[in-house]
């Protein structure tokens, strides 16, 4: 299917890399589970590019192109490459940009395996790495330098849910011919418009809500035309690959993101304002609230929020007290990873080398799923009252 202006991203969720017709008319994509892809005459074996033929497992089979194909029209990109984790997604693109005696800029807020990848892997590789304030807008201008290749931009940011503003960040960049590499697993191609927004190339844990069933690890690469080229090559050279049955998992997870997410938004909101209710709640870190300090720029560029967010406490309690409320949780589960249909919980801890990050207490990330909310909040509830208790 081809991207018509008329067609609305709800139907391009449903019906985005389907070819029924060249399948039986089977509604979804066959799993190809492939290593060798055979040639029948030697001409044809001479003559495959894996650009655009089925020639070897590792290169993507039919199964990957459909899921690529699906994303990138949904997000409005021109291409995809789906690789076998988010963090691989992240690694592929960064590292397709850059060489020794370069110079990349990354959000002080933004994932930390990302950090990890920079500070472990870049600066091995003689690419050196300088974090930035997460706010700093179009100010990012004084950062940049003339071996700058590449803006990692990520919002809300890992943990601290700051809102950058990214189409300033890209103006800047831009101007000085860095390429903006945009981690937008919280937005999902749905919820932040990345190619309209200026970013270059749009990365994806779609282990979150594209898979969204806590089942799959599977990341997913979106770039322009000008780009594709550079990560697609970068994504071989590494051994990338997507494993068939986690990509079928991605499409079937990427048909029902929209109903998912529009669900996850509104529990994540009812149990915000509850929580807002808690005498001993002293934040809740979600832009979608109107009084959050990225409200307006979420407002301004996001077309909705998802079910993760954050909140701080009014005391650092030590993990006697936190187990208390954490070890008794009946639906809120304490694991990492996120965008599946439960709800999760976890300690908080952020990492930051350029800015710092005060809080009044304990920061806990929630993950609000599709269970009802009322039970939810029962839960919460409990477990504060734990808390409370424990911490005397
Ligand atoms: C989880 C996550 C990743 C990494 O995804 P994996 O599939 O676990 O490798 C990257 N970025 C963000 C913002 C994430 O939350």
């Amino acid at each position: 299917m081809t991207k018509k202006d008329n067609v609305h991203l709800e139907t391009l969720l449903a019906s985005g890399g389907r070819h029924p017709e060249d399948n039986y008319g089977i509604v979804n994509p066959p799993v190809y589970h492939a290593s060798t892809v055979t040639s029948p005459t030697l001409a044809e074996w001479r003559a495959r590019d894996f650009t655009k033929h089925i020639t070897y497992g590792r290169m993507g089979t039919p199964t990957q192109k459909s899921l690529e194909e699906a994303v990138a029209l949904v997000e409005g990109g021109d291409h995809a490459i789906a690789v076998s984790s988010g963090l691989a997604s992240i690694t592929t693109a960064i590292s397709a940009f850059v060489e020794s005696g370069d110079h990349i800029l990354v959000s002080d807020s933004a994932y930390f395996p990302t950090r990890n990848f920079c500070n472990n892997v870049m600066a091995k590789y003689g690419v050196e790495t300088t974090y930035y304030d997460p706010l700093i807008g179009g100010g990012i201008s004084e950062l940049l330098q003339d071996n700058t290749k590449v803006v990692l931009t990520e919002a809300p940011g890992s943990q601290t849910f700051e809102v950058q503003d990214i189409p300033a960040i890209s103006a800047a960049a831009h101007a000085r011919g860095a390429v903006v590499i945009n981690d937008n697993t919280w937005g999902t191609p749905l919820y932040f418009r990345s190619f309209e927004k200026g970013v270059d190339v749009s990365v994806h844990a779609a282990t979150k809500y594209i898979v969204g069933h806590s089942d799959a690890m599977l990341g997913i690469i979106v770039t322009t035309e000008e780009h594709y080229e550079k990560i697609l090559m970068n994504f071989r050279y590494w051994g990338q690959h997507a494993a068939p049955d986690d990509c079928y998992l991605g499409l079937r997870g990427l048909r029902t993101m929209g109903v998912r997410l529009r669900q996850h938004q509104e529990n994540a909101l009812t149990m915000a304002n509850w929580l807002k209710t808690r005498p001993e709640v002293t934040r809740v870190l979600f832009p979608a609230l109107p009084d959050d300090p990225g409200h307006e720029l979420w407002k301004r560029d996001f077309e909705g929020a998802c079910g993760l967010f954050g909140l701080t406490l009014d005391k650092h309690h030590d993990d006697t007290a936190l187990g208390a409320m954490l070890d008794g949780m009946e639906l809120f589960a304490m694991g990492a990873s996120w965008g599946g249909y439960e709800s999760l919980i976890l300690p908080g801890k952020p990492i930051r080398t350029a800015t710092t990050w005060e809080s009044t207490g304990t920061l806990l990330r929630l993950h609000v799923g599709l269970e009802h909310p009322d039970d939810l909040i029962a839960d919460l509830e409990a477990g504060l009252d734990r808390l409370a208790a424990a911490a005397g």
